[in-house]
């Protein structure tokens, strides 16, 4: 990776104090969704020690006082590209191909390391602001390690790769790189990510779609993934327009069938959007290790429909949820997302047919077990990692009578503007509304200058 300024490393090294989260009704969204009053966490060694009314506190801990506030699981974004961050705007009014082959990918293949960096840090302020804590990242090809290290450093945890391509119509030069180098490429960023702080950040194989990966890009993905055992994460049947383009290139299969064929569903498979699937589909996923993750306002944007997410439950997949990203959205706020997608369930399937709860399961245990981490996050439970987000109820937004369910208050109700803090692994990334690792000011003016250099970079 090139010189670069770079934002503090706060720490990376030493694990934060005991924190003591003190007096808040906490939402556990655990299998009871049990909702607990006046209940005090301690977090300790990056996870969750205690839950209990009160506990009693090591000296010396940090205490967070939450009274009157309410206390969630940290916030699952299982799709988003935080490469993407800087571009919103500078894709409006198109359909996805268009969206891709005429700005999109002329943006990311003027990414260097140093542009992907700030990028990604903006990305992941705009997140951490918004009460997520946890993101499944597709990555950028130009500018991948770049990327990797804003998540790394602005202390989310995170799931990420390179996003892997060598071939589509429509896709410049510099993305469509050679088979056996973009493998190489990615097995060794791989091999020095796997490490990072204590595997707070993880690793994927990130084939962007069918379209821009040949046959032969997907085969030696299906032998990573086996060798190496990192799971695939991929858009699919996102609009219908590129569901027929697969099927004219890959002799009548579509995206489900091809997939069968390439031996692809036999790994931990997650596809983004999911919105063209079919009953037959869900009948041959169902038993594999196969996940959604549903982005409801970039499907809105780019006008590819609504995903059936009642249907896709149904069948028994975990359904997460995500943002997609700043150019297809034009917003990261994870709350706003869970909201839309209640909203859009109850248009198609009735009011009755999805609830508040429903809605915050995408963005916390069902949203962790779609991208595999739901043994150490999605819930607030004892031995999970101490990853949580505390909500305001002085705004005027979150303001109902004693009997209202805090689900619905929640997922129907709360944004961005109601986060008061955010914790990852028991550190405050967020208090008071303000980020306290990352510096805002200088991220914004350093992503502006590299927005400015890239955009003179781009063919
Ligand atoms: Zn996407």
């Amino acid at each position: 990776m090139q010189e670069m300024k770079r934002a503090p490393e706060v720490g990376l090294s030493a694990g934060p104090l005991p924190l003591w989260i003190r007096g808040g009704t906490v939402l556990t969204l655990d299998p009871r969704a049990s909702v607990l009053p006046e209940t005090d966490l301690l977090l300790a060694e990056g996870r969750i020690q205690e839950v209990g009314s009160p506990v009693v506190p090591p000296s010396g801990c940090q205490i967070l006082d939450v009274d009157g506030c309410l206390v969630l699981p940290g916030m699952i974004q299982g799709h988003i590209h935080l490469g993407q961050t800087f571009f919103r705007g500078l894709a409006e009014g198109r359909t996805l191909l268009a969206w891709l082959q005429e700005r999109i990918w002329p943006l990311e293949a003027a990414h260097d390391n140093e542009s992907a960096y700030w990028c990604g840090l903006l990305g992941a302020a705009e997140c951490l602001l918004s009460g997520t804590t946890t993101v499944q990242d597709i990555g950028l090809g130009p500018g991948a390690h770049g990327l990797l290290s804003a998540i790394r450093e602005s202390g989310l945890r995170g799931l990420a790769g390179m996003c892997l391509m060598d071939s589509g119509d429509g896709m410049p030069a510099t993305l469509a790189g050679d088979t056996d180098t973009v493998l190489a490429e990615t097995v060794a960023l791989g091999e020095e990510v796997g490490g990072w702080v204590g595997g707070r950040v993880g690793y994927l194989l990130n084939p962007r779609f069918i379209l821009s990966c040949s046959d032969e890009l997907w085969r030696g993905i299906r032998q990573l993934a086996s060798d190496r055992g990192w799971p695939i994460h991929t858009h699919a049947l996102e609009q219908k327009e590129e569901s027929q383009a697969v099927m004219r290139l890959k002799g009548g299969l579509d995206e489900i069938a091809y997939f069968d064929e390439a031996g692809i569903l036999a790994s931990d498979l997650r596809i983004a959007h999911g919105v063209q699937l079919e009953a037959r589909h869900l009948q041959r996923v169902s038993a594999e290790t196969f996940s959604v993750v549903h982005c409801p306002s970039a499907n809105l944007k780019l006008g590819s429909g609504i995903a059936d997410v009642v249907g896709i439950r149904a069948a028994g997949i975990p359904v997460g949820i995500g943002a997609d990203g700043a150019p297809c959205n034009n917003d990261l706020d994870v709350l706003e997302e869970l909201r839309l997608a209640a909203l859009l369930q109850q248009v198609s399937h009735g009011p009755a047919a999805f609830s508040g709860l429903d809605a915050l399961r995408l963005a916390t245990s069902e949203g962790a077990a779609a991208i595999g981490l739901d043994a150490d996050t999605g819930t607030l439970e004892v031995g999970k990692m101490a990853d949580l987000v505390v909500l305001s109820t002085d705004r005027p937004e979150l303001l109902a009578a004693s009997k209202v369910d805090l689900h619905d208050l929640v997922a129907f109700g709360a944004s961005r503007a109601s986060v008061r803090h955010v914790v990852v692994g028991g550190e405050i990334l967020v208090e008071n509304g303000r980020l306290t690792r990352l510096n805002l000011e200088e991220i914004r003016q350093e992503a502006s200058r590299c927005l400015e250099e890239l955009l003179q970079r781009v063919h």
